[in-house]
């Protein structure tokens, strides 16, 4: 069939409500408009979203279509099963009035790319007779493990015990695998395309990360002057001027993404950790997380700190004031941290977590990983300790030396003829002879 490109092709985006997911399919759907199709990305009605920068609606369309939830019920403090099992009745039965629009105002919709997270959506795609692709957000050696553990080729291997080699991978310990497995919560950087290869075997993969908004690589994509989605309100303008007004490289930015909840005792090691490392800090802790902070701690920190409720993370990480992520290793965070060449402080809390920050630590070497005490905490000396590495010292330099090298490589791969740009490129001309 002939590539037909423009206002003709209409395919939907539907990411998972949340955070951590709607944000790559934000970017992924800009990078699909700008290869010529007209995108509209379907969130549910119930995500308080606020539309960060000025020009969304130019590149991309966005729809709201009912989930069964009202607004103020956002996905992050509900039943996770009782929402599933809402949004799986509810969203379709819109998602179908949402196609038949289109249809009859002369956009019919061709194709649908959904969250993998929501694997019965290619179901309901195919029952209005089109087809779709999954979308993974998160990274292929996680995939690659879950697999295997599917297969019955991974055993899990008990606490402090042997180390398991799976192809492609560096030698991984319990703590190294995603918590989901576990039921608890060097030189590699060439296995990861072996990875991607062996993966490619057996699935029709294109891999098209990092979906990092392109400003940020140095590919301004057409009329893509906007920032994101966001379910919490970032508090740009006083991220900003603070940051402004630090020296290069001289900021540690905390935080552990939309879903983390530390405990009262981490809490209080983190906020200490913080405050022994003598350096600046920008620390992201939610409202629902502020009662855990130690009593004084803002007056005790006010010289050195910043506590804010939620940030615009990319401005941030890409402010030259930033010298240190100190992250939970969400593979979002990872990626943005990856792609804008800020080393990293791994404190991994669950699921993927623990593998991407083997990631940072071993195999890509842009960061240091916390250690865990017998009792399950990171300790203030930890903390500071793992500070220091990443900041200043003999390992500083190597880490920073790494980082600056992804940060070329991201861009290079997104940029004309890069590998993600090419990948992206094809899974088009797919959609389209489809
Ligand atoms: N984020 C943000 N401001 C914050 C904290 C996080 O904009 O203060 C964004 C961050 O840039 C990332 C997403 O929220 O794109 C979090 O996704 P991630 O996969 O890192 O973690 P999750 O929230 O899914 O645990």
């Amino acid at each position: 069939m002939e590539d037909q490109r423009g206002e003709e092709t209409h395919i939907l985006t539907i990411p998972f409500p949340a955070q951590g997911h709607i944000n790559p399919m934000l970017q992924l759907s800009k990078r699909l408009a700008s290869k010529g199709l007209k995108v509209t990305l379907v969130t549910a009605e119930s995500n308080p979203i606020s539309i960060q920068g000025e020009n969304l609606t130019s590149s991309i369309k966005i729809e709201s279509i009912p989930d069964g939830f009202s607004v103020d019920a956002g996905v992050n403090v509900r039943n996770f099963d009782e929402y599933i099992e809402r949004f799986k009745v509810v969203f379709p039965q819109n998602l179908a009035k949402l196609i038949k629009k289109h249809e009859v105002s002369g956009y019919p919709v061709k194709f649908i790319v959904y969250d993998s997270v929501i694997p019965w959506m290619l179901d309901v795609v195919r029952g209005f007779g089109l087809d779709g692709a999954p979308f993974f957000t998160q990274a292929w050696a996680v995939n690659a493990i879950y697999y295997h553990f599917h297969q019955g080729t991974l055993k899990v291997p008990s606490e402090g015990g042997s180390l398991v080699s799976l192809p492609s991978m560096p030698p991984l310990g319990i703590n190294d695998l995603p918590s989901f497995i576990c039921d608890k919560t060097g030189a590699y950087p060439s296995l990861l395309n072996v990875i991607l290869n062996w993966m490619a075997t057996r699935f029709p993969i294109k891999t098209i990360g990092p979906v990092i908004p392109s400003i940020y690589l140095d590919k301004r994509l057409p009329n893509d002057n906007d920032y994101g989605l966001s379910l919490f309100k970032p508090k740009s303008e006083t991220c900003k001027t603070w940051l402004d007004s630090k020296e290069i490289n001289s900021v540690i930015y905390v935080s552990f993404g939309s879903l983390s909840a530390l405990g009262e005792e981490q809490m209080e090691e983190l906020a200490y950790g913080l405050k022994r490392s003598n350096n600046f800090f920008l620390w992201v802790v939610r409202e629902s997380e502020t009662e855990k902070l130690p009593k004084n701690f803002y007056e005790e920190t006010s010289k050195k700190g910043l506590v804010v409720s939620w940030s615009p993370q990319l401005e941030v990480l890409a402010h030259k004031s930033v010298g240190c992520f100190m992250t939970h290793c969400g593979w979002n965070s990872t990626l943005e941290a990856l792609s804008l060449g800020v080393p990293m402080v791994a404190m991994p809390q669950w699921t993927d977590q623990t593998t991407n920050a083997k990631y940072v630590e071993d195999v890509w070497q842009v960061g240091v990983r916390v250690r865990v005490n017998e009792k399950g905490i990171v300790t203030r000396e930890e903390i500071e300790i793992c500070i220091k590495e990443v900041m200043e010292g003999e390992r500083s330099k190597n880490i920073r030396r790494n980082s600056e090298k992804w940060k070329e490589s991201a861009k290079e791969a997104v940029n004309d003829g890069g590998s993600s740009d090419e990948n992206l490129e094809e899974f088009v001309t797919q959609l389209l002879s489809s």
